[in-house]
């Protein structure tokens, strides 16, 4: 079983996760390792891959756009298939993966080899990202079209590109947003009332999947899913395609977050991973507001040896 219905916020105080036999079966990133370099250096080697082919691609594309489409559509239907399509594109391979265990190499990165995810457990985490996309997104889409880009007073629109030092400079400000936003939504989320009320639903996924990644209360997910997310384009006053990328990239992330691998090169999904196995550490994206709150419990040393387990190949020797 991947699903708990956790009566209490805190079902295991001491912040361990409960014990896995098939422990040792799991594999650590080893890019970092093959390239030689410390696991500090973790970064999400895949990312700067991303940032570079959407760069390439994005002047081209733009201008097409602007030449084919009224504003009205690149808003609203831009906006609904670059906040949708990342997000069921990327949980349809997770799912190939899970479900079809295809490709069969990819599970020697299982955080959690004991716990296979099940088609049940998909088809009820993806019909409630399907009602939460029509009954939040759908709306909160409408506003942004009809009311919020105007409210910077800046045309989002623009044809002329934002320049590669305002789409780091705007997405460092996303972040701290996101990062403040989302960790004490989520700390406050664990208070026992709202935990009872809204946040159990979440957690009812221990060892995660992609497709859960948005398994929420409605207002959990307007409130502290979305809100954090739109926040900084909002004040910012962003270009489309810079909220675009920056959707794109919180879909990424948070996905990548509850797949339940973590495959080398990617960012680590290790941190909340363990926040799904004991419920009382790590409410953060980045991990800074856990630093600085103490909040992270035995993280740093379950993380430690998940990292140094036995490395098993699909044979089952040691792989090194
Ligand atoms: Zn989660
Ligand atoms: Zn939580």
């Amino acid at each position: 079983m991947t699903t708990d219905s956790p009566d209490s916020p805190d079902p295991t105080p001491t912040g361990s996760p409960p014990h896995d036999p098939a422990k040792k079966q799991a594999s650590p990133p080893l890019l970092l390792r093959w390239l030689g370099l410390p696991k500090e250096a973790e970064v999400g080697a895949v990312m700067p891959v991303l940032v570079v082919a959407c760069a390439t691609v994005a002047p081209p594309l733009w201008e097409h756009v602007r030449t084919t489409f009224t504003d009205h559509t690149v808003v609203f239907w831009g906006t609904f298939f670059v906040s949708n399509g990342f997000y069921w594109g990327y949980s349809a391979l997770m799912a190939l993966l899970d479900l079809a265990e295809f490709p069969r190499a990819l599970w020697r990165f299982k955080i959690q080899p004991a716990k296979k995810p099940t088609l049940a457990q998909y088809r009820k985490a993806s019909a409630r990202a399907l009602l939460l996309q029509v009954v939040v997104n759908l709306p909160l889409i409408v506003l942004l079209d009809r009311y919020l880009c105007q409210w910077s007073g800046r045309n989002i629109l623009a044809e002329e590109l934002p320049s590669p030092l305002e789409l780091v400079k705007h997405l460092l400000v996303f972040a701290v947003i996101e990062e403040v936003g989302f960790y004490y939504g989520h700390r406050l989320l664990h208070s026992p009332r709202l935990y009872r009320l809204i946040h159990k639903k979440h957690h009812e996924f221990t060892a995660p999947i992609g497709v859960a990644a948005t398994y929420a209360h409605p207002i959990e997910h307007l409130l502290s899913n979305l809100l954090p997310l739109i926040i900084g384009p909002l004040v910012m006053g962003s270009h489309i395609l810079v909220f675009w990328a920056w959707i794109t990239i919180a879909q990424f992330t948070t996905i990548n977050s509850h797949c339940g691998f973590y495959f080398p090169g990617f960012p680590t999904p290790l941190a909340h991973d363990y926040h799904h196995q004991v419920f009382n550490a790590n409410y953060g994206v980045l991990g800074i507001l856990d630093g600085l709150h103490g909040t992270r419990g035995n993280f740093l040393r379950w993380q430690e040896s998940w990292l140094s387990g036995v490395h098993v190949s699909e044979t089952g020797k040691p792989r090194e």
